[in-house]
């Protein structure tokens, strides 16, 4: 695979000195299939306001993105600038999941465009994707204050919205990026660095879903990088199996 000089130069932002073809002899991951969860993950919390799910179920882009953005099911409503909702290509192949918006999404209303932002559009160039390929979105529409975790209660509020976009994008390959953000989209309580090189199934739609480390985490550990370099190339050869 050639590598364009931006590419080399985001693999070093990556702390990536070298292309290796690691994943091609690596294992092969442990795939769940779709909507399938071990003994130990809990089972799914059960949906707040059925006829809410139901009516975003059924929306299309505008009337979605109208909803996120006026949306007061949750607290958060008060305390954020506005909704963030989601960018990016529609029709998307990669969808990328966060976990909630930062203080400066907050303030922009677009998702990963922080610090981490800057490091996840590197992640994403190394890997030979251009920001505007994929569609970003996270599992809480609105910023909790302090950059808190967010709460359950919160997280319910917001889940019809993610999944409503995620069956509009309808991606190849969804990448969640943090413990967060996998946690939530797959309903396990399981360690992130035991969520990592496994293909999850996301519902029964069966969209690969795979787990890296979030870039705010990155960013504190940078030896840790190697790691999500090798999530972003199981991705990508995932991607490239259901072509
Ligand atoms: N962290 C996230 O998980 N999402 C963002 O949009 C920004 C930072």
């Amino acid at each position: 695979m050639g590598l364009s000089e931006r590419q080399r130069a985001c693999l070093r932002e990556m702390d990536i000195e070298v292309w290796e073809r690691r994943m091609a002899t690596a294992a092969a991951p442990a795939t769940h299939p779709a909507g399938t969860r071990s003994a130990s993950e809990p089972a799914a919390a059960a949906p707040v306001e059925g006829d809410h799910a139901a009516r975003v179920a059924a929306m299309q882009w505008d009337e979605l993105e109208r909803a996120v953005r006026t949306c007061r099911r949750c607290p958060l409503h008060e305390t954020r600038t506005q909704a963030v909702f989601g960018v990016g290509n529609r029709r998307a192949e990669w969808m990328i999941i966060g976990e909630a918006p930062g203080a400066e999404e907050d303030r922009q209303g677009e998702p990963f465009v922080g610090r981490a932002g800057q490091l996840l559009n590197a992640m994403l160039t190394a890997i030979g994707l251009k920001r505007e390929e994929v569609y970003i979105a996270n599992i809480l529409k609105s910023r909790p204050p302090g950059n808190r975790d967010p709460r359950p209660e919160e997280e319910a509020a917001c889940r019809d919205y993610l999944e409503r976009q995620i069956r509009l994008v309808r991606p190849r390959i969804i990448l969640a990026v943090g413990r967060i953000a996998a946690q939530n989209l797959m309903r396990v309580d399981t360690p992130i660095g035991k969520m990592r090189g496994r293909v999850y199934g996301y519902q029964e739609l069966g969209t690969p879903v795979v787990v890296t480390y979030h870039p705010a985490y990155l960013l504190r550990a940078p030896l840790e990088k190697r790691k999500a370099w090798d999530d972003l190339l199981l991705a990508k050869s995932v991607c490239a199996e259901t072509a």
